[in-house]
């Protein structure tokens, strides 16, 4: 194995639920993958304004997008993401909260519309229709929990987060990088769900929730006691109960509280005089999704289902309602109703009609979010608006009691989970700014023994839209296969390392001196990010789908000139060349060759041409098209970019014009001029190589005098290149490829070897 280490950045950035609470989502970019957590909305807005800053980000790069829980504050947005923007990465979500998401969301559609319809009117205001989601459903894919995804090298895995069925931690993992989100989590074993699992791979950056901050809540066993005395309390003083929750998950927690306890005080109950409704027509639809997945609970309830036989979700002492008009409100009684928070709909309506009376109790279990009724209504206010008509209010003389059964973790549980994941980068999302901070604060005195050590943890409390970029030690490890393992054991040898190098156990990596080159090729996986160390000979052996490749070039052309033009100007660059096929004696050019010719070409549909020039061109002229193929490299490239200029420059060559008009006579008139054009056409190609190599650093001064008068004379045809490259410059004589004069050594050996090259090129007319 070898190692290289470089710096790689990771960026998180919040498009929503940075310093609060509501429409999570988060953005993971690291070596060109990207990974978006969550899309929800903010329970406090509407429409548009309720989503993360989507505009903010190119949705369309997300490879992968996860979704944690069904939850609207996770989850609402992700139709509009599917189906109104950019994005075509990959959806996942765990079966359970598929199953719930889809009966959740149409509610959601339902409510939302209503809500658009009456206050603005504005189709534009609905964020997506229920087309819009039956048709992104079906393109949502899902994940077991603890099974391991890979996509595009993108590798992620789910555990149990508690918090309400189906809710997923990911650990991530890119390059080697491990990044874990919990979601919402809870380390709480309660009467359905176990508590968040630990992951057993260490992570590198851990994006937390901080929704309690620093509060600590009061052990499970008062709550519920208090919870249980104070409805209680309320009902045999012939007042009644509103328990406002969100429609899946506490509500179920909650109904398991009451039913036990209405079973075990039947007596003081009123021997069911007291009815206890839950009125969600969603959550009765949703029964049969927690029967079918109480295998993902706890023991405890997958006990009581298998000793009774029957579906734990269906109670005794609750009823449904469907709706609040087949509600006959005689007497006490306990309601639990959606949304958590009061906004609208059935917990709304009813909170309208029982505030007034100082007999009833709203008893707030869940978390409430910044601008809610549900957090207003904590401040005791004296009235309330109605939600049907702002102008009215309503007085509040209700008591208001909060006993929170939100599965979040607290203080305590999440400082401890925190310390066992033991990541370096912590970043906290999913909490109002106020206990967010003062998290970060105990959280940086809790690590302050490590600050200034390589172990420091950096704790993050980012804005929404504040990128964060931590610095990785991105270190590179290959494995050394094949062959390459006794160059590698050599290597070991001569540093002093003891052991060699097994193929096969990781264990034995020793380090080779700083200095030491093995050189092979290394072969990476583009989508797990694996390096292999092989030699250039085992290549084939290792990894099949490569080999190594000579590459070849081929162009062809349409030719309007005859063959033999071609064949001449060929002969008088280049000189000998090779005839492979001549079907029409076309390179036989004097005498006799041309009554064959004719024969030739009547004997044969197709006369064919084919020659080899420079020993690796070849050239292939059928009717009227030439190809040329040849193996790549440098003086192949540039001896084919002439073949192919004399290819398409032929017939306008005045010797051409000649040729073909004397096309019998071997008898070159002007033998003068018919070098001169060549001289020429050569000078144009040596400057093309010089500008191949030195751009706009090259200047031509063509001091290039009429060939005619100059012969006469007697003076050399004399043209110059000069090419000058910050203070040196060369001169160059294009007609005897020679240097006349450069101040720098280095430049002038770089043009030398230029020079020879073009020599080559055109050795036969020097
Ligand atoms: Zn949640
Ligand atoms: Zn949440």
């Amino acid at each position: 194995m070898t190692s290289t280490a470089s710096k790689t950045s990771l960026r998180f950035f919040g498009l929503g639920g940075s310093n609060e609470v509501g429409r999570s989502c988060h953005i993971l970019q690291y070596k060109g993958k990207t990974v978006m957590l969550d899309a929800g909305v903010h329970p406090a807005h509407q429409g548009l304004a309720s989503l993360p800053f989507y505009d903010d980000f190119d949705l369309s790069t997300v490879d992968v997008l996860l979704i944690s829980h069904f939850h609207l504050d996770h989850a609402a947005s992700l139709p509009y993401v599917m189906q109104r923007t950019d994005f075509q990465g990959r959806v996942f979500m765990t079966h359970p909260t598929k199953a719930i998401y889809r009966w959740l969301l149409s509610d959601f559609v339902k409510v939302t519309n209503i809500g658009a319809n009456s206050s603005l009117n504005d189709k534009d205001e609905n964020l997506y229709t229920d087309e819009d989601l039956a048709e992104s459903f079906d393109k949502i894919e899902t994940i077991d929990y603890h099974s391991t995804m890979d996509v595009n090298g993108i590798k992620f895995t789910a555990f149990h987060a508690g918090h309400v069925l189906g809710a997923a931690m990911f650990q991530v993992e890119i390059a080697g990088l491990h990044i874990l989100f919990t979601g919402d989590y809870s380390r709480e074993v309660d009467r359905h769900l176990n508590s968040a699992e630990i992951p057993p791979q260490p992570s590198d950056v851990l994006i937390v929730e901080s929704t309690f901050g620093t509060a600590t809540h009061e052990p499970r066993l008062n709550r519920e006691k208090k919870l249980t005395q104070l409805i209680h309390s309320t009902v045999s003083k012939g007042g009644r109960v509103l328990l406002p929750a969100f429609a899946l998950g506490r509500a179920q927690e909650l109904m398991l509280i009451l039913d036990e306890y209405w079973s075990q005080n039947a007596e003081e109950l009123g021997g069911g005089q007291v009815p206890v409704f839950y009125a969600s027509n969603l959550a009765r639809k949703c029964m049969s999704v927690f029967q079918t997945y109480v295998n993902m609970m706890n023991d405890d309830i997958r006990r009581k289902f298998r000793d009774s036989q029957s579906n734990p979700f269906i109670f005794k002492n609750i009823s449904y309602l469907k709706n609040l008009d087949e509600f006959q409100d005689f007497g006490p009684s306990v309601i639990l109703a959606s949304p958590g928070m009061l906004q609208n709909g059935l917990s709304r309506d009813l909170l309208e009609k029982w505030c007034p009376g100082e007999k009833n109790l709203v008893l707030i279990t869940g978390y409430s979010v910044e601008g809610t009724m549900a957090k207003y209504l904590m401040l005791e206010p004296d009235v309330i608006p109605s939600i049907s008509n702002p102008e009215v209010t309503i007085p509040r003389r209700c008591q208001v009691e909060e006993i929170s059964f939100a599965a979040h973790v607290d203080f305590r549980e999440n400082l401890e989970f925190i310390e066992k994941i033991g990541a370096a980068n912590i970043i906290l999302v999913h909490g109002e700014s106020n206990p967010m901070g003062r998290l970060k604060s105990a959280l940086l005195s809790n690590f302050s023994s490590l600050k200034g050590t390589d172990d420091e943890v950096h704790v993050y409390n980012p804005r929404n839209c504040v990128p964060v970029d931590m610095e990785f030690k991105g270190i590179k490890i290959a494995k050394a296969v094949g062959n390459i393992v006794d160059e590698v054991n050599e290597a070991l040898k001569l540093s002093g390392g003891k052991k060699g190098v097994d193929e096969d156990q990781d264990e034995n990596i020793k380090e080779i001196d700083e200095g030491t080159i093995v050189s092979g090729i290394l072969v990476s996986d583009e989508k797990n990010f694996d390096l292999n160390l092989v030699s250039l000979s085992d290549l084939r052996d290792h990894h099949m789908d490569l080999s190594t490749t000579v590459l070849k070039e081929r162009q062809s052309i349409r030719l309007d000139c005859r063959k033999e033009l071609v064949f001449w100007h060929l002969k008088q660059m280049f000189g000998d060349i090779e005839v492979l096929i001549d079907d029409a004696g076309v390179t036989v050019l004097h005498g006799d060759a041309h009554d064959k010719h004719h024969d030739a070409a009547k004997a044969k549909e197709s006369d064919e041409l084919e020659l080899k020039i420079m020993g690796d061109i070849k050239l292939n002229i059928i009717n009227d098209v030439a190809t040329l193929e040849w193996s790549q490299g440098l003086i192949n490239d540039t001896v084919a970019d002439s073949v192919m200029a004399i290819l398409l420059s032929v017939d306008s060559s005045p010797a051409s014009v000649k040729l073909s008009s004397h096309s019998c006579s071997h008898e070159y008139h002007d033998e003068h001029e018919l070098q001169d054009s060549e001289i020429q056409w050569k000078i144009r190609h040596i400057v093309r190589l010089l500008k191949e190599q030195f751009g706009d650093s090259l200047s031509l001064q063509m001091v290039e005098t009429d060939t005619k008068t100059t012969k006469a004379n007697g003076k050399p045809n004399y043209a110059t290149a000069t090419v000058t490259i910050g203070k040196n410059t060369a001169e160059i004589n294009l007609t005897e490829l020679g240097i006349v004069s450069c101040n720098s050594n280095p430049l002038k050996g770089r043009i030398e070897s230029i020079l020879s090259i073009a020599s080559d090129l055109v050795a036969p007319l020097c």
